[in-house]
C-alpha cells in the first residue's frame, strides 16, 4: 500500500520483484495519505511504528500481510532514521524510498532503487513471518545499518532462514 505519493512504475516493479521471491500473490493497493499524527515536525520524518498501526487500521481488504511503501523518511526514537520497520510475527511492515533513492540528493539509477526496495521489502516481510536478524553472511535477514551493506546482499534468505520461513508458512498458510 503506497502511503503518500509513490511513482506507480516503482510500485509495479517492486510488486514484480517481490512476487519472484515470495510464494503468494502480491497486489498494489490504492494509495492512502500519510497520517499527519505520525509526522515529527522537528525531525521532518514519519514515525514508522505509527505507520504500522495506520496500515492495520486501513487494510480494507484484510490482507494476509500488508507492506506500506512511502517516499517519506522514517524514524523510530532511538535511531536517526530507519529504512523500514515490521511487526515481528505480525501483519504490517513498512519501507521507505527516501534513503535508498539518495535521500533527496543524488538520485540513484532506477534499477538500483528497485533492488534496494526489494531487499528491504523481503527483510521487513521476513520479520512478519517471525524471522529475526540473522548472522549468516549474505542473508537478507541480516541487519543493514547502511546502504553499502544492503547493496552487498542478494535478495535471498540463507538456508536456515528459508527453512524457518517454510515452517511458518506451513503453520500459517496464506488465506
Ligand atoms: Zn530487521
Ligand atoms: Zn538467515
Amino acid at each position: 500500500m503506497p502511503l503518500g505519493p509513490v511513482d506507480p512504475e516503482i510500485l509495479r516493479r517492486l510488486q514484480k520483484a517481490l512476487s519472484r521471491h515470495l510464494p503468494f500473490t502480491i497486489r498494489v493497493l490504492p494509495p492512502k495519505p500519510l497520517p499527519p499524527q505520525t509526522y515529527h515536525v522537528v525531525r521532518d520524518q514519519y514515525h514508522s511504528t505509527g505507520l504500522l498501526e495506520y496500515l492495520l487500521d486501513n487494510d480494507d481488504e484484510d490482507s494476509y500481510r500488508i507492506l506500506g511503501v512511502t517516499a517519506a523518511d522514517l524514524y523510530i526514537p532511538i535511531f536517526t532514521f530507519v529504512f523500514g520497520e515490521a511487526q515481528l510475527e505480525g501483519k504490517a511492515a513498512v519501507i521507505s524510498l527516501f534513503r535508498p533513492s539518495g535521500a533527496g540528493a543524488a538520485r540513484v539509477p532506477r534499477q538500483t532503487l528497485i533492488q534496494r526496495l526489494t531487499k528491504l521489502g523481503l527483510h521487513e516481510l521476513g520479520h512478519t513471518f517471525g524471522l529475526g536478524h540473522c548472522r549468516q553472511p549474505g542473508c537478507i535477514m541480516g541487519f543493514s545499518e547502511n546502504l553499502a551493506k544492503l547493496d552487498l546482499k542478494d535478495p535471498e534468505l540463507c538456508s536456515y532462514c528459508r527453512v524457518l520461513l517454510e515452517d511458518y508458512l506451513r503453520n500459517h498458510p496464506p488465506t
